[in-house]
């Protein structure tokens, strides 16, 4: 996402610091480029979790792009944002382990698609009288992530219904009298491709051998795992081997059931990763000096914290950097380490999964320089957080004509005392 040094400044002036930008150009191009992927028997969802904001439910809507929703409220929220809810087709599909708050309600009030990730979800589903389709997401028993807990396949991932004990909840669902209309299983991004590749593959393989088994059987999902390049902005995914991969899976799914399989993928960092960033402002440059604990390091102190882009502080996920000087000067490069204004040391976005510090070779900003944290649009605000009572920072949409609107405003005190209440409750 290219940025221009003086209208950041100018939004921050505006809304204060740290605060949100998306920019629609950049999110359009990567719906395009996964538009380009489906096609005939082959559909696209939206993996809502990676960012939820109704602006961008909409441009999902308006591309035909389905959504995969995680809780109830994520149902409600993409209803709210114009897709449309019931299971012919499923357009809204509800993945999760386990019912929890309204999820359930909301699935049966709505006639949305349960994807089941453990067979109790099939006695909840029961005792509440549905009778209708079902998904089941599988475990297939491998997959990838970039770090261990973002595994969503294998013995670790507790995601799922383990393969060999697929056949037993088929047979829970059909007694239930419920029918499995699709196979889901969704085996995570890693930045390895060739792996992801091959994994794919070798799911649809698995999913085509099944096929025998399932008679309802309408679609598969091969589910996300779509990568994104954080380290390199002119990094392009190759993505038309992708596209081959996946019509060639469609093929043989069709092939082993003798009709029409729906294909589905529900890419969630693709779409949005690179199309916002997190700007933040830099109150203070400081040092520590090297002693018998350990090196010295340069801190470019800033006023984002892990409450408002917590991926370096859970995975130690690498964000690009970008040093805007407040003067338009000149700024000398140095490794530095950038840290937040939390009461934790861990808040530091200049990190690995190892070591708390990996001093990153910057320009040195200066009080009152801006410091954006780039690819901050999937999972950034989406799991930004209450802690410390901050309060979330506003988000800002831009359009392709360059016009800027504030899609949500920063939370205040009320906003963080708006759910306490004082309420006897008889128990
Ligand atoms: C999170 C998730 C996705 C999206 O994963 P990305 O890595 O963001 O592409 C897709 N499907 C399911 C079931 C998920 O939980």
């Amino acid at each position: 996402m290219q940025l221009d040094p003086a209208r950041l400044l100018s939004f921050a002036r505006t809304v204060g610091t740290p605060f949100w930008l998306y920019d629609a150009t950049t999110l359009r191009q990567r719906i395009t480029d996964i538009q380009q992927l489906t096609g005939e028997g082959i559909q696209a969802r939206f993996a809502m979790k990676a960012c939820p904001a109704t602006k961008v439910l909409r441009e999902m809507q308006a591309a035909g792009i389905w959504i995969d929703a995680v809780s109830g409220n994520e149902i409600l929220r993409a209803e709210n944002a114009g897709h449309a809810v019931g299971n012919n087709p499923p357009t809204i599909l509800y993945t999760s382990d386990v019912f929890r708050d309204n999820a359930l309600s909301v699935v049966l009030e709505n006639g949305i698609l349960p994807n089941i990730g453990s067979a109790g979800m099939i006695s909840d589903l029961r005792a509440a009288g549905y009778r209708g389709p079902v998904s089941i997401r599988v475990n297939p028993g491998f997959g990838h992530g970039h770090v261990n807990s973002c595994d969503t396949g294998g013995p670790s991932s507790k995601h799922g219904v383990w393969f060999s004990d697929l056949q037993t909840v088929a047979k829970q669902v059909e007694s239930a009298g419920m029918k499995v209309v699709m196979l889901h299983s969704h085996i995570g991004s890693g930045p390895r491709f060739e792996e992801l590749h091959e994994n794919l593959e070798r799911l649809a393989g698995e999913f085509a051998n099944l096929l025998p088994h399932f008679p309802d059987l309408e679609g598969v999902s091969l589910g996300g795992g779509i990568p994104h390049n954080y380290r390199d902005a002119g990094a392009q995914i190759p993505l038309p081997p992708l596209k081959a991969l996946f019509a060639r899976c469609r093929e043989r799914l069709c092939a082993a059931a003798g009709r029409p399989i729906r294909v589905e993928i529900e890419p969630g960092r693709y779409f949005v990763a690179s199309a916002c960033v997190l700007v933040s402002r830099v109150a203070e440059v400081k040092t520590t000096r090297s002693n018998e604990k350990g090196a010295g390091a340069k801190f470019a102190m800033v006023d984002a914290g892990f409450v408002d882009l917590v991926r370096p502080a859970m995975y130690g996920s690498f964000h690009r950097i970008e040093v805007v000087a407040h003067d338009g000067g000149a700024r000398s490069v140095e490794p530095i380490v950038v840290a937040g204004p939390l009461c934790e040391s861990g808040d530091v976005f200049t990190r690995d999964d190892a070591e708390l510090l990996v001093p990153r070779d910057l320009p040195v900003p200066e009080a009152g320089d801006l410091l954006v944290l780039h690819d901050a649009g999937a999972y950034g605000y989406a799991m930004s957080s209450n802690y410390n009572s901050i309060g979330k920072a506003p988000q800002l949409w831009m359009e392709a004509d360059g016009s800027v609107e504030l899609i949500s405003r920063r939370e205040t005190l009320e906003d963080l005392l708006k759910a306490e209440v004082s309420e006897p409750i008889e128990a």
